[in-house]
């Protein structure tokens, strides 16, 4: 079998958010499908489009080759987070390939399932312009309703480097009422999206300590990892950091700096869902927990179901919950992902087991 055309699809999920997707299209007319969104889904498609220009005619079974040679290939961008997003999306479709020749679904590939059902928690509550306690405290009970057990927020707002008195006290009542609301037995994760500096971000984990946080979240920006260490060693809280570290290389040094307790992979920005796979090994033998990162569409949240599947160090998967996600989100997958009671069943068709509904993928895709 031979590939015939990598044919990467911006996506308008409405609500401003353009997703990526691809399909590797093979002569023997099966076709695997992947997602390499970023928050540059448009330069990440350049780059897909050029990557996919060098696999035609190679077979598609041979994954790992394919990546490693894609991963050398060009000397200055090695590594980058574009090729590694395109990669990731090329990578899935691979995968997707190899479990619809072999009538298997990808897990099967990885070793097995540890797991049918994956707990996720609702990353929901830091837009559509929240900024006031009760407003939090609503969307918290909201996802108790659900049936969700943990919920993640970034009370925060505009604050950079450092933080305020009055921004703070802000700040920890609408976790406190998170808090209140969603009661003593589940948990409340907070994100700071790497505003703040080594000061500012002990300042906020101290502040945040009395809520028993699930974990606190790029504390710092991902480049300068002695600076989370340092933070790491002056909390109280279990820090999370990942969805923008990217291969097993950067996960190695995340890792050996001790810096984190619990790892974000991205399987559609570290590499794909073998190289995901590779990092949650590295990460059980360093005693971490994996909790993988989600925030865009459907088919790279199906891949990650394939990989938490498989590993015995998963904490939880994050997910965009449903109801406050894009409207063509819901309508994206011919059979939606869709959590029940916190949990999201792992697909159990052949390849990644979902599929497009392609009148409304064709409608809504982006033409140049
Ligand atoms: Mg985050």
């Amino acid at each position: 079998m031979k590939i015939t055309r990598v044919e990467p699809i911006l996506y308008d999920a409405g609500l401003k958010r353009v997703w990526l997707f691809v399909k590797v299209h093979t002569d023997a007319g099966v076709v695997g499908i992947g997602e390499g969104t970023t928050t540059e889904p448009f330069m990440a498609e350049a780059v897909m489009r050029r990557i996919g220009e060098t696999l035609i005619g190679e077979d598609p079974a041979r994954i790992q080759d394919l990546w490693q040679r894609t991963y050398t290939r060009w000397f200055n961008v090695r590594g980058g987070p574009l090729v590694l997003a395109a990669l990731s999306g090329i990578e899935h479709a691979l995968w997707d390939i190899k479990g619809k020749v072999a009538n298997l679904p990808v897990y099967e590939f990885l070793g097995g399932k540890l797991r049918d059902r994956v707990p996720v928690y609702a990353n929901h509550m830091f837009f559509g312009g929240l900024n006031d306690p009760r407003a939090y405290a609503e969307r918290a009970a909201e996802a108790v309703e659900r049936g969700y057990s943990a919920v993640k927020i970034d009370p925060f707002g505009d604050a950079r480097g450092d933080i305020d008195r009055a921004s703070l006290a802000k700040a920890c009542a609408m976790v406190a009422a998170v808090r209140d609301a969603i009661g003593p037995d589940r948990d409340v994760a907070i994100d700071t999206h790497a505003k703040f500096g080594v000061g500012g971000a002990v300042k906020v984990a101290h502040a945040v300590e009395q809520f028993d946080p699930y974990f606190v979240e790029e504390p710092v920006a991902p480049e300068n990892l002695d600076a989370l260490r340092r933070v790491r060693e002056l909390v109280n809280v279990r820090i999370a950091t990942g969805e923008r570290i990217y291969t097993k290389f950067g996960f190695q040094a995340l890792l050996a700096s001790q810096a984190c307790e619990i790892v974000q992979v991205d399987v559609a920005h570290c590499g794909g869902v073998l190289e995901a796979r590779f990092i949650a090994a590295m990460a059980e033998s360093h005693y971490v927990q994996v909790a993988p990162h989600s925030w865009y569409g459907p088919i790279s949240l199906a891949a990650s179901l394939h990989v938490d599947a498989t590993i015995p160090n998963l904490l939880i998967q994050e997910t965009p919950v449903p109801h406050v996600m894009p409207p063509k989100q819901s309508e994206l997958l011919s059979t939606p992902l869709q959590a029940d009671r916190g949990v999201l069943s792992v697909p159990t068709g052949p390849g990644l087991g979902v599929a497009f509904d392609e009148a409304v993928l064709a409608r809504n895709t982006i033409r140049p």
